[in-house]
């Protein structure tokens, strides 16, 4: 009988690609964990039980054919287990690296409901994919023919970028227009390089650019080009353009210099890991060297401020959140990471005031406790009587989420509809909005939301636009 390559959980633990030690990755920004030899992927690979239902699968936005890759890779058929992966997923690598896997496809594992610890399935996407762009696996876009029929997408954040590939894959002619100076949305200005390094995104901008889409950058939909003229240029238009508006936090002292917005910072320190030269950082007032910093909020943003300014050589950096470690919305691996590289957490601690002269100097904290739960079940903090104290500070970042801009005002398209919240309205398949031929995916239609999804929703309308101009032509043809 012939060996079984899978099925090895019972006999392999699992096991993460190594990481580097929190004092050699604190020097730098690049990435934490290094990759899997061969060896380890491929055996890492066979713990696999190849589940009938494999709840990994349906976990996973993109619906990625996990057990057929996993078996693949443990059989060492590589370039097969590559093609197996790119098939749903536009950007493997990408997801591979960033996806809290641990809340989708890691997290529903059988293996690690049976108490043997999940398959590691990112870090074996990732290790597929990087092989695949060393071996020359991963295909130029190479359209079979031109078609006439051109789509502008304003964005070039993953979910623009995902609908970029897949319509030029397919003869469209596709121009992508975007405010920053370089492609890739949130993934090159928001993300950190320790978690995401930025050649990652830079070799997907340029096999799109060599494939043949245009990318219009520096261009500010709204002030350089209106959203008229996009439609009048091209047959179909995808609103691409994420969520940027800071939620924000008043009360005493909020207007003090040294008090920041997580995307001003995140945005400057990777212009700056670019070599870009930006006076804000040059100036002090968006870097946090030799600063008593304090980082309000709980969410994976907040992670990424207390993580960079660490590196940027913080004197000390705080962590306040309102609930507790338990109820911290941030990813539990990312906070765990946080730790390990010296980031204090002040746990059930609610900022209500900002002292300081001018500059910050301090944050009036109000120590909380979990109370009864709320309508939604979640256990709603309320202050403790007596417990308000005031902690150093001379910088400090919110990171309160973000919220739509709002685009029909500042576009100047007032039928465009939008939610209660400023999301725009959406068909969930197709992506259509309420105007013919403008279809909208990713953060600006879901909120706040993650790579992967923007990913889905870009090849689901790159297809719906297919349709549509496939059954225009059938019509045409028929006529
Ligand atoms: P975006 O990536 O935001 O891209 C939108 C693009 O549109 C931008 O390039 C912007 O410049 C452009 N644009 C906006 N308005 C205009 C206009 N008027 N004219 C021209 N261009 C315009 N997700 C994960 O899965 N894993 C993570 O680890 C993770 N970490 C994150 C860390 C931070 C700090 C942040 C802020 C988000 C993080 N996310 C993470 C979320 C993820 O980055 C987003 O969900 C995802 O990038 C959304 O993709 P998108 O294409 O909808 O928009
Ligand atoms: Fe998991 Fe994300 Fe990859 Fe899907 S795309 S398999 S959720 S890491
Ligand atoms: Fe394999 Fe886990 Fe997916 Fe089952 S759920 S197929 S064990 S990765």
């Amino acid at each position: 009988m012939a060996k079984e390559t899978m099925l090895k959980f019972t006999d392999v633990p699992r096991l993460m690609p190594e990481k580097r030690t929190a004092t050699d990755r604190t020097e730098d920004f690049g990435e934490i964990y290094r990759e899997f030899a061969e060896a380890k992927a491929a055996e890492q690979a066979s713990r696999c039980s190849q589940c009938g239902v494999p709840f990994c699968q349906s976990h996973c936005p993109l619906h990625n054919n996990i057990p057929d890759w996993l078996k693949l890779t443990a059989e060492g058929r590589l370039q097969e287990a590559y093609e197996v992966s790119q098939a749903t997923n536009t950007f493997p690598e990408i997801c591979g690296r960033i996806c809290p896997q641990d809340r989708l496809c890691e997290g529903n594992c059988v293996i690690e409901q049976s108490g043997h610890g999940t398959v590691t399935i990112g870090s074996v996407e990732k290790y597929i994919t990087d092989t695949a762009w060393e071996n020359g696996w991963v295909k130029a876009i190479k359209p079979p023919s031109e078609r006439a029929e051109s789509v502008g997408i304003i964005g070039a954040g993953p979910g623009g970028l995902a609908a970029a590939d897949m319509l030029r894959r397919a003869g469209v002619q596709v121009t992508v227009y975007d405010r920053y100076d370089r492609a890739g949305g949130l993934m090159v200005y928001g993300i950190p390089g320790f978690k995401l390094e930025k050649d990652v995104t830079e070799r997907r901008n340029r096999q799109l650019e060599d494939g043949g889409v245009e990318f219009e950058l520096n261009c500010n939909v709204g002030e350089d080009i209106s959203f008229n003229e996009i439609r009048e240029k091209h047959d179909a238009v995808l609103i691409a353009t994420g969520v940027y508006k800071s939620r924000d936090m008043g009360g005493p002292g909020a207007g003090l210099d040294g008090i920041v917005r997580a995307i001003d910072y995140l945005t400057a320190s990777n212009k700056v890991n670019f070599g870009d030269s930006v006076p804000e950082f040059e100036s002090g007032e968006l870097n946090a060297e030799g600063r008593d910093v304090v980082v309000i909020g709980g969410g994976d943003t907040t992670m990424d401020c207390v993580r960079t300014a660490i590196r940027q050589g913080a004197n000390s950096v705080k962590c306040l959140y309102r609930r507790d470690r338990a109820n911290m919305p941030g990813s539990a691996r990312e906070v765990e990471n946080a730790i390990e590289e010296g980031v204090e957490f002040v746990w059930l601690s609610l900022p209500t005031a900002f002292h300081g002269e001018g500059s910050v100097s301090g944050v009036q904290v109000q120590q909380m406790r979990l109370g009864a739960p709320d309508a939604t079940g979640r256990q709603a903090p309320e202050p403790i009587e007596g417990g308000d104290y005031v902690t150093d500070a001379d910088m400090v970042i919110k990171a309160l989420g973000f919220e739509p801009e709002d685009l029909p005002t500042l576009w100047g398209e007032p039928d465009l509809e939008v939610t209660r919240w400023g999301t725009i309205k959406a068909d969930f398949r197709t992506h259509a909005t309420n105007m013919d031929g403008v279809y909208a995916v990713g953060d600006i239609v879901r909120g706040a939301s993650l790579v992967v999804w923007a990913i889905r929703d870009g090849r689901e309308a790159a297809e719906a636009i297919l349709e549509r101009f496939n059954t225009a032509a059938a019509t045409i043809a028929a006529e």
